[in-house]
């Protein structure tokens, strides 16, 4: 007997988005899940990755929680990058009943690796490189891949990052800008930087006048012997390179991150000068007007980066990523029996999502305009500095890291049913 067709989706992309994805709508039985991704296997060019209750939360929906160790986040400080003077300390409980993970900085593989344990053989596609999606009348949609060959699916997730070519079609309007922000990124044994001074002892951040650095823990000292450690300078003022500005996860020398911090405290530029050359690498950050809409054609919806290229503030990308994911599973089991089952999902998702990055971007406005006062009011450079610090850790962020996505959901349901 031939059962019921089964609706496929075509995810594109296998970050953190597109795995949970899959992981998510891998259990709804009336779909058939395909991952495509362009590298020819899995691969993940960043360092660490901060993981707080809200990843915790979708982590343990995903059924991925376990595997995900790294260094506790409990102590934070801010120093002056010129001087080292301690300008802020946070101090979060390491863990409790509620929150028995607590904040840690985790290597982006032990992540990828989590997720990927839980993806069901032979889901994932690799050496597939989305290059044209095409809406089919009646059918669904095409994907094209660089290899010149074809898929058509029911439904696709674009969940291929920010330069995403789902997003490009969909909306070929919206560009991209170089912002001049580049990150360094690098994983050093802690033991090469023992020697110096505060530098492994907490969480920190050196704030200058035109970059950062900071530095974390990433692995779990019981597990582990040599643990490694996180160093990622930041720089504002990068130069474009004509015809080549994607840099993204390619090798940098020292010399080149360290001019970055030429002026900076001596122990920024001993924890520096203790990495091997050729063992950093760059990632420039690009950025684009926000998108008020992140599903379109009723059949294809934008996840993670791919929806909003937030170039990683809040350092939670990954986890909405992931959130968006669970809740795009929940919105098609909901709806499986709908007239329009797809297109109902898909507005359930926008309905839910849309406007949580939205209250993100307003933060991100609210803390620029902040800035900026601050900023045109001082002229000290310590003064300029603490706003800057204060500014940074401006306002409640529980929205965020806090987020329960369980719950977010629930009260969806519970808003529909008394017709809110
Ligand atoms: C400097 C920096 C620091 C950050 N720190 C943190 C942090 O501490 N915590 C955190 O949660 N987030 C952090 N983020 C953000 C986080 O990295 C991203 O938000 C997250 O990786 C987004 O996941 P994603 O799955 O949407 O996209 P991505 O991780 O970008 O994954 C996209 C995937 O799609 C694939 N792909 C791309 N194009 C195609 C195509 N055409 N066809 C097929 N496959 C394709 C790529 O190979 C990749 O595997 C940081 C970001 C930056 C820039």
């Amino acid at each position: 007997m031939v059962g019921p067709a089964l609706t496929s989706v075509a995810i594109v992309g296998g970050g953190p988005g597109g795995l949970g994805t899959a992981i998510a709508l891998s259990e709804l039985p009336f779909l058939k899940v395909t991952l495509y991704e362009k590298n020819t296997e899995p691969r993940e060019a960043g360092a660490g990755i901060s993981l707080s209750r809200n990843a915790w939360r979708v982590l343990d929906l995903l059924g991925a929680s376990n595997g995900v160790k790294g260094g506790s986040k409990s102590n934070t400080h801010q120093r002056n990058a010129y001087t080292g003077k301690i300008l802020n300390i946070t101090q979060h409980p390491e863990t409790s009943a509620a929150d028995p993970h607590g904040s840690i900085r985790a290597r982006r593989t032990r992540l990828q690796s989590a997720l990927l344990s839980r993806v069901p053989e032979g889901l994932i596609h690799f050496g597939k490189k989305v290059v044209s999606l095409e809406n089919v009348s009646g059918q669904g949609v095409r994907l094209v891949f660089q290899d010149q060959t074809e898929a058509i699916a029911d439904i696709v997730v674009g969940a291929d990052g920010i330069h995403s070519v789902v997003r490009r079609t969909l909306f070929p309007d919206h560009q991209l800008h170089f912002t001049g922000n580049t990150a360094f990124r690098v994983l050093i044994p802690k033991s090469r930087l023992a020697h110096i001074p505060d530098i492994t002892t907490t969480t920190s951040w050196w704030w200058g006048e035109a970059g950062h650095v900071y530095l974390s823990d990433v692995d779990d000292e019981e597990e582990t012997e040599d643990p490694f450690f996180e160093i990622t300078v930041r720089f504002y003022c990068e130069p474009e390179v004509p015809g080549k500005t994607v840099f993204w996860g390619v090798p940098a020398s020292n010399e080149k991150v360290g001019s970055r911090v030429e002026t900076f405290d001596q122990r920024i530029r001993d924890a520096i000068s203790a990495v091997t050359e050729g063992e950093w690498r760059e990632f420039a950050t690009f950025a684009g007007p926000r998108l008020n809409k992140i599903t379109d054609w009723n059949k294809v919806a934008l996840i993670g980066d791919a929806s909003h290229p937030l170039s990683g503030a809040f350092g939670s990308g990954a986890t909405f990523a992931m959130e968006d994911g669970w809740i795009l599973a929940r919105a098609l089991e909901l709806t499986r029996f709908a007239s329009r089952p797809t297109r109902d999902a898909l507005g359930i998702f926008e309905q839910i999502r849309s406007p949580y990055y939205a209250k993100m971007y307003q933060h991100l406005d609210d803390i620029r305009d902040k800035t900026q006062r601050l900023l045109a009011e001082a002229t000290d450079f310590d003064v300029i500095l603490q706003a800057k610090i204060d500014t940074f850790l401006y306002g409640d962020k529980d929205f965020i890291y806090q987020n329960d996505i369980k719950k977010v959901w629930e009260d969806y349901l519970a808003a529909e049913q008394t017709g809110l």
